[in-house]
């Protein structure tokens, strides 16, 4: 009996909880078909390998299932398990058929019943509600085929199946409840690093603004006080300052649209305009430090979250860029490797490391720049490149430079999206 239970188990948890954070982890984003495909399964899983509490006595946790995915999906995914549960139990004949009718039509009432407000409280009021179920639904289970066939069950059938229902709402939730909980705190922590950066690049943004601003105010000063300017060198300086102005709000609004958080899925996205725009939000840094740009990059395409992937590229780009206080070149490179995949190199002349640094890059807190550096950077630039599918490595010199190599799938955009696009 309790390898069944465990395996029933095993199968809830494993289609309706794991499978799809699973996915999630990886990069996947789990449709809501998907997830009500999974929860089908479990269903099924569970009606067909039964638990057997002795010979005459045989039940199931298909209702398990049912309950988390119409609490948490509402009416039409609840429809959904609801048919599937009674139209797979029927393939079986018998008089269990109309008592599974019964069932999960009354499991369905209660559902409906409490869904909305189930999904408005705070995960321990989950946790209570559910067990309030569980305790409801365990009388319907034992009620059913009371008024149906007049047929009762021995109290000990009763607290086993009530306790083992209840335990596996009260874990199933818990453990839902808790996965979001992190994914959300490691969404958190992806924005708060970013926040880190922004502030720490704010200052090289002002200093390139004020730049134009000395430029423009110089020029005007000049039209204003001297009167008999040619026509031709007032144009000119009218010209020079419209070119400054651009300058400062393509500086301006690079920095904005990086800093600015978006809520974002995996979309498909050009690769090499995310590095542009990301060595444009890293180039008044760069400017700074006396830094040389290069870029050789092919155009590409990503699917992915580009709102992460332009975060990875403006903290490679940093860290170059910090590697070099006195100087140096920055190259960027994109190669084409084979048909699917795409190759990026950062590459800089600056301090470089050695072997002991590499062996702890990417491990969170790890920095080697005091109180200017977090060392959260590259931890959050390897899980990215981690949940795009991809790979990264680096080579690096002590006093010559380091080279960070990233090894992306790319996607070839179909002749509709292509087309789509443009319209866009
Ligand atoms: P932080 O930049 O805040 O120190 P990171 O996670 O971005 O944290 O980087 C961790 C450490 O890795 C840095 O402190 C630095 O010692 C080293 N590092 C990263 N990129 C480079 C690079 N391009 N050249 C030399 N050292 C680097
Ligand atoms: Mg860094």
């Amino acid at each position: 009996m309790v390898k069944d239970l465990l395996l029933n188990l095993l199968f809830i948890i494993g289609f309706c909880s794991f499978l799809p954070m699973f996915l999630e982890q990886k990069g996947i984003k789990v449709k809501k078909w998907l997830t009500i495909l999974f929860f089908c399964i479990a269903i099924i899983l569970c009606i067909t390998f039964p638990i057997h509490l002795n010979d005459d006595f045989v039940f199931d946790l298909r209702s398990v299932p049912i309950f988390i995915g119409g609490l948490y999906g509402g009416p039409v995914p609840l429809l959904i398990y609801s048919l599937i549960a009674v139209g797979f139990r029927l393939l079986f004949g018998g008089d269990g058929s109309i008592t599974t009718i019964m069932i999960t039509l009354l499991n369905s009432m209660l559902i409906l019943a409490v869904y909305k407000r189930f999904n408005l409280l705070a995960a321990k009021d989950k946790l209570k509600l559910v067990v309030v179920l569980g305790i409801l639904s365990t009388i319907v289970v034992f009620v059913s085929p009371y008024i149906l066939f007049g047929f009762t069950l021995q109290p000990d059938y009763w607290i086993g199946f009530g306790f083992t229902m209840i335990l596996s709402l009260f874990i199933l939730v818990y453990l839902i409840e808790s996965l979001q909980e992190f994914s959300f705190l490691r969404e958190q922590f992806i924005r708060s690093e970013k926040m880190e950066v922004v502030s720490q690049l704010a200052a090289s943004i002002s200093h390139e603004v004020r730049n134009p601003m000395t430029t423009i105010k110089g020029m005007l000063q000049m039209l204003r006080e001297t009167p008999d300017l040619s026509a031709d060198k007032k144009n000119q300086f009218i010209t020079i300052s419209l070119d400054e102005l651009d300058r400062a709000e393509k500086i301006i609004s690079d920095y904005l649209t990086y800093a600015k958080p978006t809520v974002q899925a995996a979309q498909i996205f050009d690769g090499h305009l995310e590095i542009e725009r990301a060595i444009n939000v890293i180039k008044p840094l760069a400017n700074m430090n006396c830094i040389e740009i290069e870029t050789d990059l092919i155009p590409f395409q990503l699917n992915a979250n580009q709102e992460k992937f332009q975060q990875c590229m403006v903290n490679l780009t940093k860290n170059a860029v910090e590697a070099m206080p006195n100087g140096g070149k920055l190259t960027f490179q994109a190669i084409q490797v084979n048909d699917s995949l795409i190759e990026v190199k950062i590459s800089d002349t600056g301090v470089g490391m050695g072997q002991d640094q590499m062996i702890r890059l990417g491990m969170p807190y790890y920095s080697t720049k005091g109180k200017n550096g977090t060392g959260l950077g590259l931890m959050l630039v390897y899980r990215i490149i981690e949940s795009m599918g991809g790979t990264i490595s680096v080579q690096s010199k002590l006093g010559k430079g380091s080279t960070f190599t990233i090894k992306l799938n790319s996607t070839t955009l179909t002749k509709e999206q292509e087309k789509n696009r443009t319209v866009n």
